[in-house]
């Protein structure tokens, strides 16, 4: 740890934008619903160079949903950065951080050169400056994604599978509405650069299906355009591995990131009014590694298999398809009573003493409940088959690896009253709720997605549901993963 409290503080920021402008097509299924082509609105690589004495941090954000693993951005891009930052401005690997916002957004092949360039640029232009921190609150553009079902288990909201009927749905988790925030001054009291954290995927598009930063990127607009003329403002992402953006499931109105955006950066806005800045800010910056242990899948992998076998055998043999079904569906939700004809012809058979129309009635009735069984088991079988597939894809993957555990690393940051631990996977908000509970400091703030990549990180509670929802099946780790993980955040949280 290097710490300088003595030295004034000073601070430079650049951006750089980053969308892929080259006509060459992803074929990734993370982007099968983007039009790279098109673009919405600008990406950015963002840098902030902080310095104090002979401390320095370096905190870098990037539009795009990681920075290794998945997405465009190559596994070599963080090693590449850190090489070139310290061959070039004599940067320590260990004071860079970089999170990404986890937008859905195509970037440019060359995003290690632009990162740098926004280092370099940050770095050449650094002035003193005054430090605030607080927190602003929103709750209207986010909800907890995982679904606790009547029967035990959970389920969870995206796009690659159908959800479970709702009658079988028993509630819906938290939501943390704070919004981290740091402010920069000039000297002279002028905003210079804010940075934010909240937890949320940015992944609600926008109408036009162009590239975009998605909701964290308008904020960020929102919030440089009523600023200061040239302020700069950082998105960092939160603990938002199960937190979507709300309506993300809407099919009657065009999905847009932008009133949502919008949003967040006006509850930013509102916020910073009352979050004081002074001068004598402290520059604290730790860099600590952590072996987490790699979970064996094998036998949730059977499980699921045999689950799916199930579910296969137990398809009804049943008279109706689809064309017959549809129609039969709104007559007999439109007129219950008489639904095959109209109703004198009911009161008729019954004066007559016949019943040849109820026992249709009975009949269809049967076959639509078959029909509709048969389709709650097929939307099942999608959300099995998805859990499965990454089930076996993380098996494979830890097996490759040839190691029981997986390398990460966590970085403490301090600036001022702000206080920062990052961790390189997709975090609950369950976990960042207990860390900033569990931390010394007022103004705690859990950044996921940050120096590296390792999928989701779900609590091991929401492990037990291993299987049953992306976040507990899009994962490397043992259980155990949590506790280690804590400990030593709140370790180093203590340490700033
Ligand atoms: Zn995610």
């Amino acid at each position: 740890m290097t710490t300088n409290t003595a030295a004034p503080l000073q601070a430079g920021f650049a951006k750089v934008d980053i969308p892929r402008t080259d006509p060459t097509t992803t074929t990734d299924p993370l982007y099968a619903n983007i039009d790279a082509a098109t673009i919405n609105d600008r990406l950015y690589v963002k840098a902030l160079v902080l310095r104090q004495g002979n401390t320095t941090a370096v905190l870098v954000t990037v539009d795009a949903v990681a920075i290794a693993e998945i997405g465009t951005i190559r596994d070599d891009y963080l090693a590449n950065v850190r090489t070139k930052l310290h061959a070039n401005l004599q940067i320590e690997a260990s004071s860079v951080l970089i999170n990404a916002s986890h937008c859905h957004g195509v970037v440019c092949s060359d995003i290690v050169e632009r990162t740098v360039e926004a280092v370099k640029k940050a770095a050449q232009n650094m002035v003193p400056v005054r430090v605030g921190a607080g927190t602003g609150h929103e709750d209207r553009i986010m909800e907890n994604r995982r679904l606790p079902l009547e029967n035990g288990r959970e389920a969870d909201v995206r796009h690659a599978y159908s959800m479970p009927p709702d009658d079988e749905v028993a509630g819906v988790g938290p939501v943390d509405p704070e919004i981290g925030i740091l402010k920069l001054e000039r000297e002279n009291g002028q905003t210079f650069a804010i940075v934010y954290n909240f937890a949320c995927h940015p992944i609600q598009g926008v109408p036009s299906g162009g590239n975009t930063a998605d909701l964290s990127g308008f904020a960020s607009k929102v919030i440089e355009d009523c600023s200061n003329e040239g302020t700069v403002a950082l998105f960092l992402q939160g603990c938002a591995g199960d937190i979507n953006p709300v309506r993300y499931k809407d099919v009657d109105q065009p999905r847009d990131a932008e009133p949502l955006g919008n949003l967040l950066g006006l509850s930013t806005l509102r916020a910073l009014r009352d979050i004081p800045s002074k001068k004598g800010a402290t520059l604290k910056i730790i860099n600590e590694s952590l072996a987490l242990p790699r979970a064996d899948l094998q036998q949730s992998i059977g499980e699921l298999q045999e689950k799916q076998q199930q579910l296969l055998e137990s398809l009804n043999g049943t008279t109706l398809n689809l064309k017959t079904f549809l129609p039969l569906m709104v007559k007999y939700h439109l007129a219950p009573e008489s639904p095959s004809y109209y109703s004198h012809r009911y009161m008729h058979e019954e004066k007559t003493g016949r019943n040849h129309l109820a026992k249709l009635d009975a009949d269809n009735r049967h076959n639509m409940q078959q029909y509709t069984e048969n389709i709650h088991t097929m939307e099942e079988l999608t959300r099995v088959q998805e859990n499965l597939r990454l089930l076996q894809m993380h098996q494979a993957q830890n097996a490759a690896a040839g190691e029981d555990t997986l390398e990460v690393e966590l970085v403490g940051l301090r600036i001022g009253d702000f206080v920062l631990t990052t961790f390189p996977g997709e975090l609950s908000v369950q976990t960042g709720l207990s860390l900033k509970k569990a931390s010394p400091h007022a103004l705690t703030f859990i950044a996921g997605v940050t120096n590296g990549y390792i999928y989701y990180t779900p609590t091991a509670k929401q492990l037990e549901n291993r299987g049953g929802a992306q976040e507990d099946s899009d994962c490397l780790l043992a259980p155990e993963w949590q506790e280690l993980y804590e400990n030593k955040a709140v370790e180093i949280l203590q340490k700033l």
